[in-house]
């Protein structure tokens, strides 16, 4: 089953930034009146992630962020919703919640690609992953293992082995 599709009101920023690092497709809004969001939601099929209490209650398909802390949030979105993933998956931009796709550079890249890029893993079979909406490129590493240690302690669990 395909994890649920989210639309994150302006409150819960950080915790949609996780929701796409895990995979899920979430959109964040920002400066749009309650009655955009509701509309958006239904229209695209999205549960709404809001801490509104009142913008909550106008839609049956909305999970009420009561903490202002992240661990919390992120408990209360699997508690609700246990089908999200508990690790790092990549087919979401965190940036743009543009879809991720398998990217292969081209053989000549030496010293062209971006900076920041680990080339050498690269070129020793080390994924990369683009978006296809900003072109920003991903592959997992520490930073990916850092996140699914850190939900592997919200949620009190040891990480599984990759
Ligand atoms: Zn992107």
């Amino acid at each position: 089953m395909a994890p649920p599709r989210w639309l994150a009101d302006e409150m819960v920023g950080r915790l949609a930034r996780y929701l796409r690092l895990v995979g899920c497709d979430t959109v964040y809004v920002r400066g749009v009146s309650d009655e955009e969001i509701l509309s958006r939601a239904k229209t695209e099929g999205r549960i709404l992630l809001t801490r509104d209490r009142e913008l909550a209650r106008r839609t049956p398909r909305a999970v009420l962020i009561a903490s202002p802390h992240l661990a919390d949030q992120w408990r209360a979105v699997r508690a609700a919703h246990p089908e999200v993933p508990s690790r790092v998956r990549p087919e979401r931009c965190t940036e743009c919640n543009g879809r991720l796709a398998l990217y292969v550079p081209p053989p000549d890249r030496a010293g062209t690609g971006p900076a920041g890029v680990p080339w050498e893993r690269v070129d020793h079979g080390l994924a990369l992953y683009r978006c296809a909406e900003c072109g920003h490129l991903y592959w997992e590493g520490s930073h990916t293992a850092a996140v699914d240690a850190r939900i592997a302690a919200w949620e009190g669990t040891e990480p599984r082995a990759p």
